[in-house]
């Protein structure tokens, strides 16, 4: 059976990404939308030739509980709002995914967790990359050792961001924090895929260019990690330097990844000389299929609420690294999140 996916919230992800890779799945579909502008419920309704008992706002939301035609609920809001609605969905015994990053901090990453859990719903977060054939040929470099054993992992993740001074994403409020909380997740993300360890501490600085722009959120945040097995790694974010890229040194060669984590094409090579190519396909349709697949036939959960909640652990621990002048923050995640 295909799965029917409710998307909450029709910014510009739902609008430009997950619906068209709604098109492109073979286990889930658009079945309904729930949006806060009475505009957008016609148009879309007829773009996705979607039932009118499928249009939701946020108001009436909790009555999807009744409609066999919603599966699983897709959190696409603001990152203040992901908790909520995550709660509310798992209520209303749907299956969830959260956007990244998961939630504002750890504590309502538990929440969501606990939510699933208790109303017995799968939970997923929206790190499509973790469904993308590049990084599954990175985690299987890094396991078989196919460049040696890693030592040095670097990562880059950040934009440079302009225009509306009080969009969201640079409102604390609604999102949490500034680039390391939209950027930074994918810098983790990669330096923990390439290593294949979760890191064990974290030394953090801050850097501000532009605080007239930047007055509520970071700006641009470099973080170095310590791994178990020895290995060290580099991140960077900002929103106001562009960077897209995972390089990790074994020590018997070298693979980069530039762009890294783009919604496509990646680009690869190794220290062999050899590009690293797979054909493309919109990672959010692979992803909400490993999702769908997860659901109904036991799969692997890709990206399951512990691997947002471990984020989540790490970008509070930079923070507060930073806000103690850069002071080292000890982690002790063990394998946690870790899907291979
Ligand atoms: P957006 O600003 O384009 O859309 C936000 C949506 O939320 C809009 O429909 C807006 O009307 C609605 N909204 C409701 N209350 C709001 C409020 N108080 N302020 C602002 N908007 C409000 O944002 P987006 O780029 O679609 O991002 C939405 C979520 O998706 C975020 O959590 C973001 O991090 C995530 N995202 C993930 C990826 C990815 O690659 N996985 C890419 C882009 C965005």
């Amino acid at each position: 059976k295909k799965l029917g996916v409710a998307l909450v919230g029709l910014g510009s992800y739902s609008t430009y990404q997950l619906a068209p890779s709604l098109q492109d799945t073979d286990y889930c579909y658009l079945s309904a939308i729930v949006t806060g502008t009475k505009e957008k419920e016609q148009l879309w309704k007829e773009k996705y030739n979607l039932a009118k008992d499928c249009i939701y706002n946020y108001g009436n939301f909790d009555t999807i509980i009744d409609n066999p035609k919603v599966d699983i609920v897709y959190v696409v809001l603001p990152n203040s709002m992901h908790a909520d609605f995550c709660i509310r969905a798992a209520k209303a015994g749907k299956h969830v995914i959260c956007e990244k990053p998961m939630a504002m901090n750890v504590a309502e990453c538990d929440a969501i967790i606990k939510a699933c859990e208790d109303n017995n719903v799968k939970l997923s977060v929206g790190y499509r990359m973790q469904s993308d054939p590049y990084t599954k040929e990175v985690k299987k470099y890094v396991m078989e050792k196919t460049f040696g054993d890693v030592n040095f992992v670097s990562s880059d993740a950040a934009y440079i961001s302009q225009g509306n001074p009080n969009q969201w994403r640079l409102n604390k409020a609604l999102s949490g924090g500034g680039a390391l909380m939209n950027m930074g997740v994918y810098s983790i993300q990669t330096s923990i895929y390439g290593t294949g360890e979760n890191p064990i501490s974290v030394t953090a600085q801050e850097f501000s260019t532009r605080p007239g722009y930047f007055k509520d959120t970071d700006e641009t945040i470099t973080a170095q990690f310590e791994f178990p097995n020895g290995a060290v790694g580099h991140m960077m974010t900002s929103h106001n330097i562009n960077g897209n890229r995972l390089k990790v040194h074994g020590d018997k060669g070298w693979f980069e990844l530039d762009p890294a984590h783009s919604y496509g094409p990646i680009s690869g090579r190794t220290s062999a000389g050899t590009e690293i190519k797979f054909p493309l396909k919109m990672q959010m349709a692979l992803q909400m299929d490993d999702f769908a697949k997860h659901i109904q036939l036991g799969t692997t959960n890709m990206a399951p609420g512990e691997m947002g909640k471990r984020d989540m652990i790490i970008v509070e621990a930079i923070y507060k690294s930073i806000a103690e002048g850069g002071n080292k923050q000890l982690l002790d995640l063990g394998t946690m999140g870790i899907v291979s």
